[in-house]
């Protein structure tokens, strides 16, 4: 596979945010979010065997306990990442892995949490996530928006409703995007909407999500990469 970083940090987002997990970010992505924070994924990276993929894994969490397959967009590389996960879970991790849900999800295997990014608006990637992935959407796993704006909120509020998500998985996430030139202090005036207005806006609607807040970046400089 071709391997942006290996690093063990805390997961700082959905249900498992706080927790300690080995986070393996894949090089690659086939969308251009305008609030991006991962732009050195899109290229460069190394080609790693799996082998030496699970043994670094093994290294830096030889107890066990949670790895994320991130990227860039991990089922780019769906090929060899499907059996890598399945060798993952056969050593007991429990495995995670971030995707938008613009490739098909049918294929990765059911004791993962799928953790979906569904893109809003002002992403400037709306309308990529795939509606035949709703039906491979299991009840572990998590959809999470990622908001800058009203508009955004209310996509992602009748998204929401629209496809009943909060009876279909364990979390629907709502999270306010970060500027990506954030940097330095380690507070919430690098999000692009406030996070009091967003926890005002679902508390009158009684929208059925949990907000979230990006953990890592308020515990260390936002700018910061392998965290
Ligand atoms: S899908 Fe993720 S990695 Fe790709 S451009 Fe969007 S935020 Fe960046």
């Amino acid at each position: 596979m071709q391997i942006t970083e290996i690093y063990k940090s805390l997961q700082g987002e959905s249900t498992f945010a706080g927790l300690p997990c080995v986070f393996v970010r894949l090089t690659g992505c086939n969308l251009r979010c305008a609030w991006c924070d991962s732009e050195y994924t899109f290229t460069g990276g190394r080609r790693m065997a799996s082998d030496d993929i699970f043994r670094e894994v093994v290294r830096l969490s030889p107890e066990g306990g949670l790895v994320e397959i991130t990227g860039g967009e991990p089922l780019l590389q769906e090929r060899e990442v499907v059996p890598f996960m399945q060798r993952l879970l056969g050593a007991g991790y429990t495995v995670l892995i971030e995707t938008s849900g613009e490739r098909p999800l049918v294929h990765v295997p059911e004791s993962v949490v799928k953790i979906v990014d569904v893109k809003c608006p002002h992403s400037g990637e709306a309308d990529t996530f795939d509606l035949q992935n709703l039906q491979a959407l299991l009840p572990r796993d998590e959809v999470k928006f990622v908001i800058s704006d009203r508009t955004d909120y209310e996509f992602a509020r009748d998204f929401v409703t629209r496809h009943g998500l909060a009876n279909k998985v364990n979390a629907v996430l709502f999270s306010p995007a970060f500027r990506k030139d954030a940097n330095g202090t380690r507070d919430a005036s690098h999000c692009l909407i406030d996070p009091q207005d967003l926890a005002e806006w679902m508390l009158a609607d009684g929208v059925p999500a949990r907000l979230g807040l990006q953990m890592h970046k308020f515990i260390w400089d936002p700018a910061m990469k392998g965290v």
